[in-house]
């Protein structure tokens, strides 16, 4: 199963401007369909911090605080709420008070409620951090899951959207390019895809192997 799922191919380091802060519950870490840690081996300028109760979402949280306070950085909390800010609203407050403020994106992995929990829980529910998009694409390029939920978006793809937005002049076709093998060679594993569908081809050890779909 991992051969036919590798991407290893597809990890051509991407440098940001902004640092991806990701944190990561130790139980999804390992699992194949979890994207939120290969955002964290693709782009270079990111941190990754696994999750096992709730101590250590505090320590998490202040520790960006601090980090951000001692770099003087933004930090721009991907929870979707609906009553924050879009990403545009935050860059272009962010741009009248200093165009070369550092900035860091801090995301968890998980579902939308579950974000918005873990930063709620320290920093209340409309921190002044949280940012949302604009709107949702109902049509998710990762969509890995049997019955998705409305607005879900696999963490790979809510990073590489999000950093899209932040920094339009950074090429982060390498990140989409992951996102589209990982995301294919899923689908093909549970027979959701044939093998000339998958993006990129299937690596050569597994060609010839039956999937899911024979
Ligand atoms: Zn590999």
């Amino acid at each position: 199963m991992d051969e036919d799922l590798c991407v290893c191919a597809y990890l051509l380091p991407v440098d940001t401007q902004t640092r991806l802060e990701i944190f990561i519950h130790h139980k999804e870490y390992p699992k194949t369909s979890n994207t939120g840690h290969l955002a964290a081996k693709i782009l270079k300028n990111s941190q990754l911090t696994l999750r096992r109760n709730k101590t250590d979402s505090e320590i998490w949280q202040m520790g960006l605080l601090e980090k951000a306070q001692s770099e003087n950085a933004s930090i721009y909390f991907l929870c979707h709420n609906p009553l924050g800010k879009t990403i545009a609203e935050a860059l272009s407050l962010d741009a009248k008070e200093n165009s070369k403020r550092k900035k860091i994106l801090a995301v968890v992995d998980g579902t939308w409620n579950q974000a918005q929990q873990i930063i709620g829980q320290e920093l209340g529910h409309l921190s002044p951090y949280s940012v949302k998009f604009a709107k949702l694409n109902p049509d998710p390029i990762c969509n890995l899951w049997r019955e998705p939920l409305p607005g879900g978006l696999a963490t790979l793809e809510a990073i590489w959207l999000a950093l899209l937005e932040m920094e339009p002049h950074t090429n982060l076709d390498a990140v989409k390019n992951l996102m589209m093998a990982r995301s294919h060679r899923i689908k093909w594993v549970r027979g959701l895809l044939s093998e000339h569908e998958v993006f990129g081809g299937i690596p050569k050890k597994a060609k010839g192997k039956k999937n899911i779909a024979g």
